[in-house]
């Protein structure tokens, strides 16, 4: 997973726990308005039944009240004819003083009555224009034969406040008189201020429709005097507005008051007389009480879960988003300096080339790197990395980037396809890295090389990404940078560089290649120039490549030599002859000798006489059948420790040949202390002969063959290309040629049809 990936997972789970810790506190807010919505409901509930309570019992009062006064009415009904005015009077004052009124009184309808008073006189002169307002209003009611109930008013005859009612008294379905009584709002004022509602948490008033008190309970939290409810600015404005409308229409109605920072709850229920209004007040608020403790106790849980949730979830969060981006720092970026790793750079290379190639991908190294930090020490060698990490992030321009990669390694894309531009920002860039010295004092110069690279240019590798390809080609440009003592810098250039692709492919590759059987058999014949018949061929090797593509002996026979390869391939290659021959004995066909090529590690092997006799054994067939080529340069070392292997082989019952004789440093003297059965005159004695002096190699030629036979080793000469070419070497008497003339090596399976099976 790249950078970019893990950046875009970040976000997405940034998202989902914005999300989350959004939706638990949408969840809290719901469930607590929820809560605050069931204990207001709750609380609303409680106050309208508490204020039912109130109104049920003021209600009972007066229906109390003015049940008495219609019993006595009724009673009067009967007697207000039989009974003297006196009598009557009597009658109204020993009544009155058996029930609760303050004072009673009946009234005929010239406007004159009677009232009584507990433990008073009975007043006979009363005139009903003298009584107050309210109580005349409900006795011109009674008239009318409707039973009544006053208003509140003061009565200054008996020094209170009262409310008064009148109910009309019948003879013979005609109101004759008027019964009245007043009490006392005392009572009233006993239920308002009662004590039990609402757990001893809440009274009531008594109002009118237009907000005035009538009975004010003594238990009002709001101690300043006020005329109505409106007074003051306890009820808000839209409350107040509110709380009108609903009493114009008569309906009941919910609100609240604020009075020293505390909210209360009111209800205004009608109570149905004289649109009048109970006026309930939970002096519980919203603080105190179970139901409220209950929803804090719970709110409180709740917030306290969810933050502890949203807490944990963002703490996680956190410790997932800091370990991220540590282990982005730690996967992408080099520790020393700061700068893109080489995983990174190689990303974001990759990304760049995508959208361009007008780049040049650079490798800058320091010379001397390992010495600087061997004489300066560590940290002073890490200084001058991040020295050099300054100097690129000051030099490079938008678009341009780099990185670190190991030790001193920088990796470097550069915008730019001209060589000359790269080549003078790069050694400007050196020259820059170079200041170190004078910055930190050091009598050392340090100098750099770069091996360069362009995109543009760039023929690309299948199996490579472009900037892999890229940077390959710049460390084979680096290789040849190194070379020099200077800043330098190094072009990458195809043709000088293919071979190190090849080399480096070679190296990489060659086990892996020997395990799946890439290396092919491959066989050129050499005819007998005597019969003129094919007397036996060559083994050469093949790598055949698992895309069909072919490499050469010559692009990796060298290599093999100097890393050791040859000896397990040598021994792969004889075992393959062997093998053939054995084939072509079990097909029962004539097999003809094959030749192969040992290399000089392989003929040293401590192993190889034993090889060569399991060899032996395991394939059951005559060695006379494999002649080994050796090289002559083999002489060149020890010529009497060379024959004494060369006599042991031999004696095995193996042919023995010297391959390219005349290539290096032949001699004559060698030649002829030498144990072979023999001899391969190198193909660049016949190319001499068509682009020398002729004459002169023919002569070479000849006295060779001449020794040879003398020697007696058989001899043979190869790069045989032309009618011509043999026709010469017949001359000279050679034995055998071997060349395009005849064939091309060819598959072992082509061989034997060919020369075999025919
Ligand atoms: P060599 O042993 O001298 O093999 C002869 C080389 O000359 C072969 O090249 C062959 O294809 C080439 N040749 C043959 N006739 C002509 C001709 O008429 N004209 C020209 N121009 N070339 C001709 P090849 O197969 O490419 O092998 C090159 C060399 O690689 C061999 O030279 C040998 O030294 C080495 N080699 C090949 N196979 C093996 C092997 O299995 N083991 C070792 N150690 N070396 C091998
Ligand atoms: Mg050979
Ligand atoms: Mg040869």
């Amino acid at each position: 997973m790249n950078e970019k990936k893990i950046r875009r997972r970040l976000t997405r789970i940034t998202v989902l726990v914005v999300v989350t810790v959004a939706v638990l506190l949408a969840a809290a807010s719901i469930i607590s308005a929820s809560l605050e919505r069931v204990l207001s409901d709750t609380m609303e509930e409680q106050i309208k039944s508490e204020t039912e309570e109130y109104k049920i019992n003021i209600i009972r009062k007066m229906d109390a009240d003015m049940q008495t006064l219609q019993t006595l009415a009724s009673f009067f009904e009967f007697s207000t004819d039989t009974m003297s005015y006196e009598n009557f009077s009597k009658g109204v004052y020993k009544a009155n003083e058996h029930n609760g009124f303050s004072r009673m009184g009946y009234f005929l309808k010239d406007g004159t009555g009677i009232r009584v008073m507990k433990n008073q006189n009975i007043d006979l002169n009363v005139k009903v224009s003298k009584l107050s307002q309210e109580f005349q209003k409900i006795i011109e009611k009674a008239w009318a034969g409707e039973s009544g109930v006053s208003r509140i008013y003061y009565d200054q005859d008996l020094d209170m406040k009262i409310i008064a009612y009148a109910v009309p008294v019948y003879n013979e379905g005609e109101v004759v008189g008027v019964l009245g009584a007043s009490t006392d709002i005392q009572v009233f004022e006993e239920i308002l201020n009662n004590s039990t509602a609402l757990y001893g948490k809440g009274y009531a008033h008594l109002v009118g429709d237009d907000g005035k008190f009538l009975i004010r309970s003594e238990r009002n939290v709001i101690q300043e005097e006020a005329e109505t409810i409106y007074d003051g600015s306890y009820l808000p404005d839209e409350e107040k507005n509110r709380i009108r409308s609903c009493m114009s229409s008569g309906k009941s109605a919910f609100s609240y008051f604020t009075y020293e920072g505390m909210n209360y709850r009111i209800y205004l229920e009608p109570l149905n007389i004289n649109n009048w209004y109970i006026l309930s007040v939970d002096t519980t608020s919203e603080r105190s009480g179970s139901l409220y403790t209950i929803l804090l106790v719970t709110r409180v849980t709740l917030y306290a879960v969810l933050a502890l949730a949203a807490f944990l979830l963002i703490y996680g969060y956190c410790l997932f988003k800091q370990n991220t981006s540590r282990l982005i720092k730690i996967a992408y970026h080099d520790p020393c300096t700061g700068a893109y790793n080489s995983v990174r750079f190689m990303e974001e290379a990759n990304a760049a080339l995508e959208v361009s190639r007008s780049y040049a991908g650079i490798e800058m190294n320091i010379r001397q790197f390992k010495f600087i930090n061997e004489i300066f020490g560590r940290a002073q060698a890490n200084r001058l990395l991040v020295h050099v990490k300054d100097v690129l992030e000051e030099k490079l321009g938008e678009g341009e980037f780099f990185g670190r990669d190991s030790a001193d390694r920088f990796l470097i894309l550069m915008r730019g396809t001209d060589r000359e531009e790269v080549e003078c920002r790069l050694l400007e860039i050196m020259n820059s890295v170079g200041d170190f010295s004078k910055l930190k004092r050091l009598n050392y110069r340090i100098r750099l090389y770069c091996g360069a690279a362009f995109a543009d240019t760039m023929e690309e590798i299948p199996e490579l990404s472009p900037s892999q390809t890229l940077f390959l080609h710049t460390s084979f440009a680096l290789n040849t940078a190194r070379e020099g003592h200077q800043n330098n810098v190094w072009f990458y250039n195809t043709a000088v560089h293919e071979n190190e692709i090849m080399q480096n492919y070679v190296e990489t590759h060659m086990e892996q290649a020997l395990h799946d059987g890439e290396f092919k058999l491959y066989l050129q014949p050499k005819k007998n120039l005597h019969t003129g018949n094919i007397a036996s061929a060559e083994a050469l090797v093949r790598w055949q490549r698992a895309d069909g593509t072919m490499i050469f002996p010559n692009q990796f026979i060298p290599i093999f030599e100097q890393n050791g390869f040859c000896v397990p391939l040598d021994l792969y290659m004889l075992e393959q002859v062997f093998r053939q021959i054995r084939l072509w004995m079990d097909t029962g066909v004539r097999p003809i000798p094959i030749s192969v090529n040992q290399s000089k590690l392989l003929f040293y092997e401590e192993d190889y006489m034993k090889n060569l006799d399991l060899l032996i054994e395991k394939y059951e067939i005559p060695p006379q059948y494999v002649t080994l080529e050796i090289l002559e340069g083999l002489a060149l070392e020890n010529v009497d420790e060379l024959n004494r292997k060369l006599s042991l082989i031999r004696s095995k019952g193996f042919r023995v040949s010297m391959d390219d004789f005349g290539s290096g440093y032949s001699s004559f003297n060698t030649l002829g202390k030498l144990q072979i059965d023999e001899l391969k005159l190198d193909r660049a004695f016949l190319m001499e002969l068509s682009h020398g002096d002729p004459k002169r190699q023919k002569i070479i030629m000849e006295q060779i063959v001449e020794m040879a036979k003398r020697l007696n080793i058989s001899t043979v000469v190869e790069g045989v290309e032309t009618a011509e070419n043999e026709e010469l070497i017949s001359e000279l008497g050679c034995d055998y040629g071997q060349g395009y003339l005849y064939s091309r090596p060819v598959s072992a399976g082509e061989f034997s049809e060919k020369y075999i099976m025919s």
